[in-house]
């Protein structure tokens, strides 16, 4: 049987869905073919996923997030992404450091080679040791493709569109800024691990569940890593609700499989 918070739940995954996750992942950068031992931060997303998921390379991670002004990250959606790491990682300690505020960059608009170039200027945290080291830039922008919420743009890095926050938290019914905050860093999070079915990530789907339609997504509507378009039609439907869309279990097992937990 279905119940009211199954619902709930679907109509808040395909309220964020409507802001967020078209074409959230950006490929466009070049792999840099560096040789080791330097570990390179510059790759494709899903290219880091083992070493997030398995204890094989890194038994520890640690996360930097930088905001431009106004955007700090909301705290109760920075602890469910802790949690998220320490559900689905092998990892013996996550650290998200204290956010750490940056000067603007005074676009109206950044594109996935401006936040490259602002991590490049910005990033200070790198993987170390036993330590694997991921990077979040919230800038003060939006998207080129402005519904956006969140890219994964690099192997260990994501950023984030604190205007299109703004917006998708707007209006009566919206969902909260934790809602909406928590889903979105998990989600670019969950390309980082290689879902769904991102190319050289390790990741490999084991059942098919991609949606033909919408890149490297779940085809189920109430999945964390669910792309949709339609929603406005559902607003007002949400109060109440404090729950965020989790993964399914396809892409649990998708994980698993490339020994996440
Ligand atoms: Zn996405
Ligand atoms: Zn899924």
């Amino acid at each position: 049987m279905k119940t009211l918070r199954y619902y709930l739940l679907r109509v808040i995954s395909l309220l964020l869905m409507a802001f967020v996750f078209q074409s959230c992942l950006d490929s466009t950068g070049t792999d840099s073919q560096l040789p080791e031992p330097e570990y390179s931060h510059n790759l494709n997303p899903g290219r880091s996923a083992n070493d997030f998921l398995s204890d094989s390379s890194f038994t520890n991670l640690v996360v930097e997030i930088d905001y431009m002004p106004g955007y700090a990250p909301n705290e109760r959606a920075l602890d469910s992404l802790k949690a998220f790491f320490q559900q689905r990682l092998h990892k013996s300690s996550v650290t998200i450091k204290e956010p750490t505020e940056i000067a603007s960059g005074e676009q109206d608009e950044y594109s996935a080679n401006d936040v490259r170039n602002l991590e490049q200027d910005n990033r200070s945290t790198f993987a170390k040791g036993d330590t694997l080291a991921a990077y979040c830039i919230i800038v003060d922008g939006k998207y080129e493709q402005r519904n956006v919420l969140g890219i994964a743009y690099y192997n260990t890095s994501n950023a984030f569109f604190g205007p299109a926050y703004d917006e998708a938290s707007n209006g009566v019914g919206a969902p909260s800024r934790y809602q909406i905050e928590a889903t979105s860093f998990r989600h670019e999070f969950g390309h980082l691990f290689g879902l769904v079915a991102v190319p050289n990530s390790g990741t490999e789907m084991q059942e098919p569940h991609k949606d033909p339609d919408h890149g490297n997504h779940c085809d189920n509507d109430s999945c964390l890593m669910y792309y949709a378009t339609e929603t406005t039609d559902l607003i007002g439907n949400t109060i109440g609700s404090d729950d965020i869309p989790s993964l399914d279990a396809n892409c649990k097992a998708d994980l698993q499989a490339n020994d996440g937990r």
